[in-house]
């Protein structure tokens, strides 16, 4: 195992990958390696789970995420023994593994519903700032809502899939009316999103105290965004196009459980939340997140390091609030977080941010600067978490910005 990596016999995430002959089936990650759970399921080792092979010989993680819990939790743990027993009958079964390098990893989940949440205080004072008040940049629901909108699946995709420019109507500098153009202001949005692992009947509602039986993982979200297209269309009804042409995720998808060492106490919140949203015990994440831009042939430079416990708003007062009028989850569903802005510029979330509204230029390695993400970049972002030695990863989710079609 390669040292300091994100894939460590702690993490043991889920993905969807294809290798060779091999096509999309569930793997899990470990090391610079990945297990093939259809091939260990066929040699009988999930059976004493009750697990029939047929659900990793599957294109998503989906019918695997709905045996519940108890059964995917067992899997994971003897995953976990099967890689580190010293006598493990998959000892030098090399059948079994493939090298990540090799192989091409898919989205992990049939996402039917995806919902963006804006719940970084720190990012939603400086759009206040920017956009509105620099003196009261909060709305008066902020702090009582977890501000959310509902955004577009279709265009969900894995990390490595090239992104175009979007177009759409936007209003020229100094211009009374809008041209259809390619956005001048494509920018990346720091996020991370868990999806839904237990499904809820229409008119029930999740509360905060069961709200974690509903999260199966998570995944880093880059939700691309057209600020210009965006700061047109968004009166009165919220994002639009300028959100919906593409949002990109990593692809393995960490467990709630794997992540559970590092859980942190959040925000203290006042005014005091309604009593459906409160809570009782740490329910934000220590998760250390990196962004960073790698031009067409040039090195890559980090913009921004943030980190998913700043979020004043937790998942499982997200996940509470979108269900108590009675709206119904399924098993895939996203849930992005909102924007993850650190309290000063070297974490802010976005290039909307870190250049202040096009006001003060990034800065990369190779001499060029950007205000927002030009044609032929890479946008990159990591995260991991780590305490006592123990670090667990998502690996990284990268696309690239191409020319408008
Ligand atoms: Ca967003």
């Amino acid at each position: 195992m390669p040292q300091n990596s994100d894939f460590s016999i702690y993490n043991l995430p889920f993905g969807i990958f294809s290798a060779g002959r091999k096509k999309a089936r569930v793997g899990v990650a470990i090391g610079n390696q990945i297990l093939d759970l259809y091939a260990v399921a066929e040699l009988g080792h999930f059976d004493e789970i009750g697990v029939k092979k047929e659900v990793f010989d599957n294109e998503y993680l989906n019918d695997f995420i709905a045996l519940g819990k108890p059964i995917t939790n067992a899997v994971r743990l003897k995953v976990q023994q099967l890689l580190s027993d010293q006598n493990s009958p998959i000892k030098g079964n090399d059948g079994l593994f493939e090298k990540q390098a090799d192989a091409n990893m898919h989205l992990p989940v049939f996402v039917r519903d995806y919902t963006d949440f804006y719940s970084s205080i720190e990012h939603a004072t400086n759009v206040g700032k920017m956009f509105r008040d620099p003196d009261n940049a909060l709305l008066p629901n902020w702090k009582h809502i977890p501000v959310g909108y509902h955004g577009r699946a279709s265009s969900i995709v894995v990390s490595g899939t090239d992104i175009h420019r979007p177009k759409g109507q936007v209003v020229p500098k100094d211009a009374k009316s809008p041209v259809c153009k390619a956005s001048g202001r494509l920018d990346f949005e720091l996020e991370m999103a868990f999806i839904v692992g237990k499904e809820t009947e229409l008119g029930e509602s999740i509360t905060t105290a069961n709200a974690e039986d509903h999260i199966f993982g998570f995944v880093i979200f880059n939700d691309w965004s057209a600020r210009d297209i965006q700061k047109w269309e968004y009166v009165p009804l919220g994002p639009f196009l300028g959100k919906s042409f593409a949002s990109s995720i990593s692809p393995w998808v960490v467990t709630l459980e794997a992540l559970e060492p590092f859980k942190v106490e959040g925000y203290e919140q006042d005014p005091s939340v309604l009593p459906y949203l409160e809570y009782n015990g740490k329910k934000n994440i220590d998760i250390n997140l990196q962004v960073g831009i790698q031009p067409d042939g040039g090195g890559e430079t980090i913009v921004t390091n943030s980190n998913y416990k700043y979020m004043y708003w937790n998942m499982v007062q997200q996940l509470t609030h979108h269900t108590v009028n009675g709206c119904n989850v399924n098993v895939g569903d996203m849930m992005a977080s909102g924007t993850i802005s650190g309290k000063d510029e070297t974490g802010f979330g976005s290039m909307l941010e870190l250049a202040w509204a096009g006001t003060k230029p990034v800065k990369l390695n190779d001499g060029t600067s950007r205000v927002f993400i030009n044609d032929n970049d890479t946008v990159v972002m990591r995260g991991h978490a780590e305490k006592d030695g123990i670090r667990v990863g998502f690996g990284e989710v990268k696309g690239k910005v191409l020319p408008s079609f």
